[in-house]
Order: C-alpha cells, then structure tokens, then sequence
C-alpha cells in the first residue's frame, strides 16, 4: 500500500483539479459510496471467475457475522447506491467518484493493494453517443494534464447473445489446446473463456493470437453501436486503435470496451479503462439500465507525468514570518491573522518555536518563499515589520503594519 507524501501532493491536487473541473463542464455530478459493502455485490457483479474475486479481495467478517468486502472497484458500489435509492426509474444519470481501491495482488511498478482511482458513470443511455463522450471526456483530461504518446484501444463485446456464440467458438478452440494452457486458464475455460485472452502469461500469448476474433462473431446491432461510436470519435478527430483481444478484466461488460495504454510504465500500461456494461443494474436487482463508465488509475497517471514532465512543483508559502523575541511572539501570529483576513489568498506560514534570527531566515529560505516577513522586539516596539526579498538582491525595507497588506498584494500580485 502506497503513501502519498507531501511533496508529492501538488500533482495529485493538479490532477484531481482539472478531473473536477471537467466533470463540472460535461455536466458529471459527484457520488460519494461506502468503502465496503457487502461481499456478495463483488461477487455477483464481477463475478466469480475474475482474478478480482478468485484472489484478489480483502475479504473479513464483521463484528454482526456479515462478510464485508474493501471495494476492489467503483463500479459495483455505484449502481448499488443508484438503486437503493431509487436513482434510476426513468432517470438518467451522470455521475463520477473517486478514491482508495483495494486489490490484494502482487506488488509492482504500477501496481498496489490501495490505489486510486477516478470513477465516471453514465447510466440511461442505450446508444454509442455516451460511449463517445466519455471517451471525449478521458481524451480531454489527459490532454489538459498534458499527457503524450497514450494509445487508445478500443474493442466491441457485443450484445450478450453475440458473445455466446462467440465463447462458443472459443471454448472448442482453447478445449483443442488444453495441454498448453496454464491451471488459471484452465479453471477460465469452465467459468469465463473470455478472459483468458486477459492472460498476462507469456508463454500463452502465442496461443491467444491465434484464437478466434469476437470482431467476427458481432450481430448487427452490436457492428451498429460500434460503428456508431467510432463516426463519433472520427468526427472531433480521436485516434483510436481497434484491438479485438482486448476484453478486460470484469465480467460484466457489453458491446463497447475501451483502455488508454502507454508504454512508459513498464508492464502496468493501461491508465484508463471502461466500458458499457447494459446488464448489471438489472444483474444486481435493479430495473433494467444501460449504463457505461471508466475508471482512472491516479498513480499510474501521476507517475506517467512524472516520466514525462519531472516532478510537480512542490507548494511553497508566499510569505514566511520570522518572529524572535518574547514582544514578538505576542504579535507575531496577531499579525499573520491580520494578514490572512486581507489577502485570503496568500500563502503564509509562521516560524512557530522560537529561534534565532539566523535560523529562522535560514529556514524562511529552505521554504521556498518570496518574502520573509521579520518581526522582532524592536520592529514590534514601533509597530513595524521587516521586509526581505528571499529570491533576488535587494535591501531589507521597514514597512508599518497598516500597509504591509497591501505591499505584499502589489508585490505578489494578488487580487
Ligand atoms: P490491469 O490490467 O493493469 O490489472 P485492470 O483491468 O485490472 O488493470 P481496472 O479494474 O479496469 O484495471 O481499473 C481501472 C484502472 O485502475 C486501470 O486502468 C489502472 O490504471 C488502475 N489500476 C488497476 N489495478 C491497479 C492496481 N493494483 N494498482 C494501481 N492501479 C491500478
Ligand atoms: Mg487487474
């Protein structure tokens, strides 16, 4: 499990700025669920041959005898909270989430047992439109962060009937191979041969490109969505390549599939996943809805940019208040509220446990700050403060308190 320090923060924040920002204009709402909810959710919406469910969930009872899950993923906890709440009888809904998932795997470059993700869902929307527009939405928050050289892979499942024939096919072909495949393959074969293609097994890749293509296996309506999503992202100009072995790792997907990958991070490439996903909410109770969505991994994407850009400039204070002396440290803080209620937007720490001046303007210096601001006995005998520029050459000036405010609003160009 990872920890995110503090002087990783500021791409985090960047990240999660622009992702709310643009959720707020394609007209997205925030949803806030629980943690944990029940087992059986995962289990019947991710279902029981997934990597997630077979071995991957943190899994413990409750003091009341019920088996609860941490959420290996949004999704599930999502449409639950829709239905519960009755969110969508003849309702459309935009929503989006994040936070903390948790997947018991194998620690890697890229890989975590708490990681983060940000969740967005469209539920209500039968047609490709939607499917278009949340890809539009992913394209444009990685273009806002300015992430480069990412792939967009997209692929159809179909409607659940066209799939049926095609596992069909699939399992007469595997069957065939039986003796090359690996015992997570074979148990595949009996519950979900769809995922063995999601094998990240190498001495198997060679076998599954060879398999057959669900691309031929599509009815009519499934080619039609499909098609129709791909006008739409031709026409703003999305590139895109079809790749008809991606499947992904959930169940419960139809008709549209898609990742963003890059070949940055090593063997952990896929930095945004999703799909349509038209039968859960009925699998899971609810009135029948077609929904679709994609979640975003943030350490993946965060470290992505720090390949790219370098690291995020830490935030640093504007100001930094030195304060030395028993007059002093009656008013210093007196005054750093003062200053905060005129310029609410100024970042200023206080040198809070005392020192000498000599330490305290080296550690003004070490905080990056602008300014240091220095109030000692005497500046506060005559009510006046120390001004002294941190980043460029120029004399330490006297200013009196009533016009420090906005000194440091002019030379720090604040609203
Ligand atoms: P992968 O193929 O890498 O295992 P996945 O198909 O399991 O990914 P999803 O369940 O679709 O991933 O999750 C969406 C996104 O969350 C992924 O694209 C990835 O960026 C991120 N992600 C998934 N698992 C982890 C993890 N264990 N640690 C960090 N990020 C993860
Ligand atoms: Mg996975």
């Amino acid at each position: 499990m990872n920890d995110v320090l503090p002087s990783e923060i500021a791409a985090w924040h960047r990240l999660e700025g622009i992702a709310r920002e643009l959720f707020a204009a394609y007209a997205y709402r925030e949803i806030r669920v629980p943690i944990v909810e029940h087992t059986a959710l995962f289990k019947r919406s991710i279902g029981e041959f997934t990597d997630i469910v077979q071995k991957e969930m943190f899994t413990f009872e409750d003091p009341g005898g019920d088996s609860l899950t941490l959420r290996p993923e949004a999704t599930a906890g999502i449409v639950r909270a829709m239905i519960s709440n009755g969110l969508l009888h003849n309702q459309r809904q935009r929503v989006w989430c994040s936070g903390p998932m948790f997947r018991h795997e194998k620690p890697q470059r890229g890989r975590f047992r708490q990681f983060y993700q940000i969740d967005v869902e469209a539920f209500g929307f039968a047609g490709p439109d939607i499917d278009a527009e949340l890809i539009m939405l992913s394209a444009r928050l990685l273009n806002r962060l300015g992430v480069e050289r990412v792939e967009l892979n997209l692929n159809s499942l179909g409607t659940p009937e066209s799939r049926r024939a095609y596992r069909e096919q699939l399992v007469n072909y595997f069957s065939a191979h039986k003796s090359r495949l690996d015992p997570d393959s074979l148990k595949r074969l009996e519950g979900n041969p769809l995922r063995i293609l999601d094998s990240k097994n190498p001495d198997l890749q060679g076998l599954i490109a060879a398999a057959p293509v669900l691309t031929e296996y599509l009815d009519v309506p499934s080619r039609r969505h499909f098609d129709g999503l791909c006008k739409h992202l031709d026409a703003v100009g999305i590139r895109y390549v079809v790749n008809p072995r991606l499947v992904r790792g959930l169940d419960y997907y139809t008709h549209t599939v898609f990742e963003w990958v890059t070949s940055e991070l090593g063997s952990q490439g896929a930095v945004c996943s999703g799909g349509r996903y038209d039968g859960l909410v009925a699998q899971l109770g609810g009135k029948s809805t077609p929904a679709v969505g994609w979640a975003l991994g943030q350490e993946r994407l965060v470290e992505l940019l720090k390949v790219q850009k370098g690291q995020t400039p830490d935030a640093v204070p504007d100001v930094y208040l030195v304060i030395a002396g028993e007059r002093a440290e009656a008013a210093g803080l007196m005054l750093a509220e003062r200053l905060r209620d005129e310029l609410p937007r100024m970042h200023i720490e206080t040198n809070c446990g005392a020192g000498s001046f000599k330490s305290q303007l080296k550690r003004a210096d070490n905080s990056g700050a602008q300014f240091a601001l220095v109030l000692g006995d005497s500046e506060t005998d005559k009510q006046v403060i120390g001004l002294k520029s941190l980043r460029v050459e120029a004399p330490q000036s006297e200013v009196p308190w009533s016009d420090i405010a906005r000194i440091l609003k002019s030379k720090l160009n604040q609203a």
